[in-house]
């Protein structure tokens, strides 16, 4: 294991810097360290994914890792835009004119039909222009005749009028994107549009979460006291989904060191990464740190922010685990500081994407803090009003209170001091 305070001292060493007061300050439990520095020891940490190649329908939000390029045009072949009569455009110069239709060309079969001097076919969008026209005249600009033979052309086209050409969006050969694009609805239609359905990706991170606590009930039985359910496990499988990944449920473990033990090293053998939620503090049964203390290279952090304040992130054979506190609204914050930037680097995203971009919007009330040297971050509620986000609390802020994370659409940044007045700018962490 390495403490914190060694692995401040080694990096300080490093840097030949000193761990000035106002990047370190001494706390109760030890060194605490800056959000930032926190944050880069867990990203250091977290290693790229190795590629895989995916279905398209596995494929929403990863991130390709080589170049496509188009093996086919799009469009694949002359077609109209429009529905109408195909015709010849040196035919309709003296619009009004009556041309003889010929045939209708739908959308689907090769065109059948030429289009001679003097005569016109019906067409319908995504129809092949047939061989001899050369432009299409939309069906609101044309009258056919009562015996359904003859059409009136009402106005001259030029010639290419409606036609969508052959490889107007993609020539074979073309670059349709190259590595580190993150796949999206419209990516997905580019590459099922030439005919690709398997792609090249930093795979979905494997992420398994375990609750830990003797404690923890699941399901609807009536509680005892002490008892309480577990809620922890659900969020953040949930969150996982949400940022992307790939849940793994491994349950809900006792406080017991021969079981933690079984499921972490169990979870790890399954899991490209480990969220395991309770059990890493101070406390007599807080055998997750115990546990990982021995089969892990972890490192205990205190972190200067408010919730989520303690932080065990190591690596157990290779893979990521992150040691999240047990109250909800610590587990979810720090989720969201920590495990959702190192697995959005897993999965290949670049760095300007790890984090969620902070806005900067305004205190629509006073948001009340008290002076502890450390980052707060409140849950608030946010309303986009006169062109601003403007924040007010989302109710209790006590890191067991779950209720206001779940109402907040954002953590408000609440730097160290007495908090903020009414008007005051406040920077967001917009979460949904
Ligand atoms: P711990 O980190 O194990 O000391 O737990 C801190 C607090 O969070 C205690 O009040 C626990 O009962 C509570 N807690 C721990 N795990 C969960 C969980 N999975 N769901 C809800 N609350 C939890
Ligand atoms: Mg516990």
């Amino acid at each position: 294991m390495r403490t914190f305070a060694a692995y401040g001292a080694e990096k300080n060493r490093r840097s030949g810097r000193d761990p000035s007061p106002t990047r370190f300050c001494y706390q109760q439990g030890g060194l605490v360290i800056p959000l930032a520095e926190a944050q880069e020891n867990v990203l250091a940490r977290c290693s790229v994914l190795e590629p895989a190649v995916v279905g398209i329908g596995e494929a929403r939000g990863l991130v390709t890792t080589g170049t496509v390029t188009a093996p086919e045009p799009v469009p694949h072949f002359d077609n109209t835009a429009m529905d109408g009569f195909a015709v010849r455009s040196v035919d309709v110069v003296d619009a009004p004119v009556a041309l003889t239709i010929v045939g209708t060309v739908a959308a689907g079969p090769v065109p059948d039909i030429t289009v001679g001097a003097g005569q016109a076919a019906r067409i319908m969008t995504g129809a092949a222009i047939p061989p001899g026209s050369d432009a299409v005249i939309m069906v609101e600009l044309t009258e056919v005749g009562s015996d359904g033979t003859r059409v009136t052309v009402t106005r001259p086209v030029p010639a290419g009028n409606h036609i969508r050409r052959a490889g107007e969006d993609l020539v074979v050969g073309q670059t349709v994107f190259g590595p580190g694009e993150v796949l999206t609805p419209g990516h997905l239609g580019v590459l099922t549009s030439l005919g690709i359905y398997q792609v090249r990706v930093r795979p979905r991170a494997r992420v398994g979460v375990m609750s830990t606590g003797s404690e923890l009930i699941e399901g609807p039985q009536a509680l005892e006291v002490g008892q309480i359910r577990d809620s922890n496990r659900h969020t953040l499988l949930a969150l996982l989904a949400e940022a992307g990944c790939e849940p793994v449920d491994l349950g809900c473990l006792a406080d017991d060191e021969d079981e933690i033990a079984a499921g972490i090293g169990a979870g790890v053998e399954a899991c490209d990464a480990l969220l395991t939620s309770g059990g890493v503090s101070m406390g007599d049964y807080d055998y997750v740190k115990k546990v990982l203390d021995e089969i892990g290279d972890m490192t205990w952090m205190q972190v200067a922010i408010k919730p989520a304040k303690p932080l065990a992130f190591g690596l157990v054979k290779g893979v990521p685990v992150f040691g999240l506190p047990g109250n909800p609204v610590s587990s979810m914050v720090s989720f969201e500081l920590f495990a959702r930037p190192g697995l959005r680097r897993m999965m290949g995203h670049p760095p300007d994407a790890w984090h969620r971009r902070p806005v900067t919007g305004r205190a629509a009330e006073p948001l009340r803090r008290r002076a502890d040297g450390k980052t707060h971050f409140a849950r608030v509620r946010v309303e986009y009003a006169g062109g601003e986000y403007l924040a007010r609390s989302a109710g209790g802020q006590g890191s067991h209170q779950l209720s206001a994370m779940a109402a907040a659409d954002a953590l408000a940044v609440l730097p160290d001091g007495d908090g903020l007045d009414g008007g005051d700018p406040v920077e967001l962490l917009i979460l949904r």
